[in-house]
């Protein structure tokens, strides 16, 4: 990470402890979660989560029945919307259609002054610059695309120079297409502009692919905070693996411990290791199989007999090969160009791989153990 955000570790956003019912339902379930200064921070789940009721408590466009929003260290506690420096952007862009593109950017000049001294046409016209619309001021937003309307309700909420950007679901009213294209601009933009921003979406692929760091939520509060790349290749919960990409999810009772290289794992600074060395790969007993999973030294050591969940990719699933392997069938493939998917049935359960040869009828399948995740170990 950049130096500047070690440097200061207040949280530019800051949630502590936050609950928002409804009646009896809980939206927001004790959210305690910080987004740093500049970061690019996506709050990403299924329907109902609670994404946008902790959009709108960030917003100010709610109040938490328990616990502290704060911006900067400070809390905002009935402070209203237009007092929180934030710029929003909503899922449906309701640009004004009586008013031209720069009418609508000027808009969001409203009720604050344009920043750096300029005026508000110089204003209006550096945000169109920025979203890469630059001869669009005169224009009727009806005439825009989906996507260029997007960019000009970013364009509106930027206008005031907020100091957080929060982003609810801007591209799920476009096609897939065009989505991924504008994910790359909202990225540059807030790249650009170094904002801090709050980005909701119910799409995973999305989320991984323009976040610095993501919230993967369940029920009303995140089950992990984490990078794109360790949501993905490390899900804390089962949820999170399921939820994040294809997925091959295994839960079994380990049957065996083997003791690790101690030679080799002492060095390299790996601080965990202690002097009798620690096991490092466990037989689980799925469904008959024996199938070998390395355990990372900073969990538990499992013992035989406990329960253990264990995730692995497609990608990392191999036909022929791999030290774990069982006898499949492929049951379908999808052809999705570059790859084709296929699911293979292994006793009662699918197994995903990800192939570029055809296949069919009865394969070998297997992993090697360090290609396994870990998810949960149940202490017998
Ligand atoms: P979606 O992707 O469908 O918008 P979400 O993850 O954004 O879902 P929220 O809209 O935050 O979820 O809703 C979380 C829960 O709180 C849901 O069960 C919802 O029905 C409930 N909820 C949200 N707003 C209200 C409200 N104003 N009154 C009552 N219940 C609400």
């Amino acid at each position: 990470p950049p130096a500047a955000v070690e440097a200061d570790d207040t949280p530019a956003v800051e949630l502590d402890g936050v609950t928002k019912r409804y009646g009896d339902a809980v939206a927001v379930d004790d959210v305690t979660l910080g987004v740093r200064e500049g970061e690019f921070f996506t709050l990403v789940g299924p329907s109902g989560c609670g994404k946008t009721t902790t959009l709108r408590l960030i917003a100010g466009f709610e109040e938490p029945t328990a616990g502290t929003v704060r911006f900067g260290g400070e809390s905002v506690a009935g402070v209203p919307p237009e007092d929180r420096d934030v710029g929003v952007v909503f899922q449906n862009y309701a640009l004004f259609p009586h008013m031209s593109v720069g009418e609508n950017v000027a808009y969001g000049l409203n009720f604050a002054d344009p920043p750096g001294g300029v005026t508000r046409d110089e204003r209006v016209a550096e945000l169109l610059d920025l979203v890469d619309l630059p001869d669009a001021a005169d224009r009727d937003p009806e005439s825009l695309s989906g996507g260029q309307q997007q960019r000009v309700a970013m364009a509106r909420a930027l206008a005031p120079g907020p100091d957080v950007l929060l982003l609810d679901e801007p591209m799920s009213a476009l096609d897939a297409r065009l989505r991924e294209r504008l994910r790359v601009q909202v990225r540059r933009i807030q790249s650009e502009l170094g904002i801090t921003t709050v980005y909701v979406t119910h799409d995973q692929e999305e989320a991984l692919a323009i976040s610095d760091r993501v919230a993967v939520m369940s029920d009303g509060a995140p089950e992990q905070v984490a990078p794109p790349r360790t949501v993905y290749r490390e899900p804390a919960t089962r949820f999170v693996a399921e939820f994040v990409g294809d997925n091959n999810v295994f839960a079994g009772r380990v049957a065996d411990v083997e003791e690790g290289d101690r030679d080799g794992g002492g060095e390299g600074g790996d601080g965990g290791d202690r002097d009798g060395g620690d096991p490092r790969t466990v037989g689980v007993d799925v469904d008959g199989e024996t199938l070998r999973v390395a355990v990372a030294t900073d969990r538990d050591t499992p013992a035989v007999g406990d329960g253990l969940t264990f995730c692995v990719r497609p990608e990392y699933l191999r036909i022929g090969g791999g030290e774990s392997r069982v006898r499949a069938t492929v049951e379908s493939a999808e052809f999705l160009g570059e790859t084709t998917r296929v699911t293979l049935a292994w006793g009662g359960r699918d197994l995903l791989v990800r192939t570029r040869d055809p296949l069919s009828g009865e394969v070998v399948v297997g992993f090697e153990p360090e290609d396994a995740h870990v998810i949960d170990v149940d202490r017998a």
